[in-house]
């Protein structure tokens, strides 16, 4: 057991800790809500300043969506926060976080309730205003370490995890190269489970065009496109399994008017889970030839938008060195430390494919994430940023070694 003295600082923290969940829970950060994220991103700021580190709000680009006419739009998107501190120190590490959560202004879900046996529910008091505290009380107390000057950190926390990290991949990507290592705080699973290798996913819109008419009159002139869109979907949704674990969820799908007249318009939305980054192309090709066969019906349109916003995150020989380290601090503070992997996917994600090394749920315990049930574990605030505080200062130190960047299995 560590005696490390910013070790038993944070044992002290559990309740200012908690309250800075709970306030941060009640400020509405819906991945759509910009007033909600830029009140959040500024909350941050403030608390982050107390790291000592240079704190700045960068603008996110924005993002494409299709809409429901079947148009690709542009929308805007909630800032990014960065800190960054010792930029200069040979070893860097980027800590990711997002202040978004899958909760909108119009969601009933706005504020909290302590369920007892400590646990409290709340919007994104788990996913991830939780992992949020808990990666900056690991820095409050790494600040502390006497080896701190061996490290340089970057924090960036993102408002668009939730809808896919489009407006906000670039800064992940750049910092990811500049970094040794990732510590994400997506929360772990109840009993503490973390994620080992993840799938890959992408999201898809399919639209598809074809002529109106009148159902009675001229029902021959028509060209359907939900009937066309049907024939379509049919064949995508039978790419599931057409690779190991590979898996297409028809997620909605929009169209038609008036029961006497032929649609003239038909959309479909789509997600795609893969488990190998080849899998990309397969089924890509398939895809396309699916819509190359829509795209030949005469009288038809079918255009496909969207792509992989993540691809896989496989286990590599440095992801293993980095939860055998995870281990042995885990150890050392008696919290028992497992992971497997999962079908999910987060910026964990991009940090990999950009080379770096990373531990993507460093945040806190808790369930039914994205959801109304949505709790937090309380005790896993203070248990979790003990364990990032002596990754960090073991980092540091030298006591433990830095994986090899970029390695692939
Ligand atoms: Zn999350």
């Amino acid at each position: 057991m560590s005696h490390l003295p910013f070790l038993s600082w944070i044992d002290e923290q559990h309740i200012p800790m908690l309250d800075g969940v709970l306030q941060w829970s009640h400020i509405n950060s819906g991945s759509g809500n910009i007033t909600g994220l830029e009140r959040m991103a500024s909350v941050l700021k403030d608390a982050f300043l107390s790291t000592g580190g240079e704190v700045e709000i960068l603008l996110s680009s924005p993002m494409e969506i299709v809409n429901e006419l079947g148009v690709p739009q542009r929308v805007s998107l909630g800032p990014v926060l960065r800190v960054s501190k010792r930029r200069n120190a040979n070893r860097q590490i980027l800590l990711c976080g997002h202040m978004d959560t899958v909760f909108g202004n119009d969601s009933a879900f706005q504020s909290c309730t302590d369920l007892g046996d400590g646990m409290i529910q709340g919007p994104g008091v788990t996913d991830m205003k939780g992992g949020i505290m808990v990666m900056l009380t690991a820095l409050k107390a790494f600040e502390m370490s006497p080896h701190k000057d061996q490290l340089g950190w970057e924090v960036l926390i993102n408002a668009d995890e939730e809808i896919g990290s489009f407006g906000s991949r670039h800064y992940l990507i750049d910092s990811a190269k500049k970094a040794d290592i990732g510590l994400v705080y997506e929360p772990s699973l109840p009993d503490g489970t973390l994620a080992g290798p993840r799938k890959g996913s992408g999201n898809f819109t399919l639209v598809i065009t074809g002529r109106a008419a009148h159902a009675g009159r001229e029902h021959h002139l028509g060209r359907n496109a939900i009937a066309a869109l049907s024939r379509a979907v049919i064949a995508i949704d039978a790419l599931t399994g057409g690779r190991p674990e590979l898996t297409v969820n028809i997620g909605r799908i929009d169209g038609g008017g008036a029961l006497n007249v032929v649609p003239d318009l038909a959309i479909c939305r789509f997600n795609v889970r893969i488990k190998e980054t080849e899998d990309q192309t397969w089924l890509l090709s398939a895809i396309e030839n699916i819509v190359e066969r829509a795209n030949s019906e005469e009288g038809y349109t079918a255009k496909l938008h969207g792509g992989f916003s993540r691809p896989p995150k496989p286990m590599t020989p440095s992801l293993q060195h980095l939860f055998d380290l995870l281990q042995a601090c885990g150890s050392e503070l008696n919290i028992p430390i497992h992971y497997k992997p999962t079908g999910g996917c987060c910026d964990g994600n991009n940090l990999a494919a950009a080379g770096l090394p990373n531990i993507d749920t460093l945040g806190v315990r808790g369930a039914n994430i994205h959801s109304d049930k949505e709790f937090i574990i309380t005790d896993s605030l203070t248990e979790r940023a003990k364990l990032s505080a002596l990754i960090l200062h073991k980092l540091a130190s030298g006591e433990a070694a830095f994986p090899i960047k970029g390695d692939r299995q």
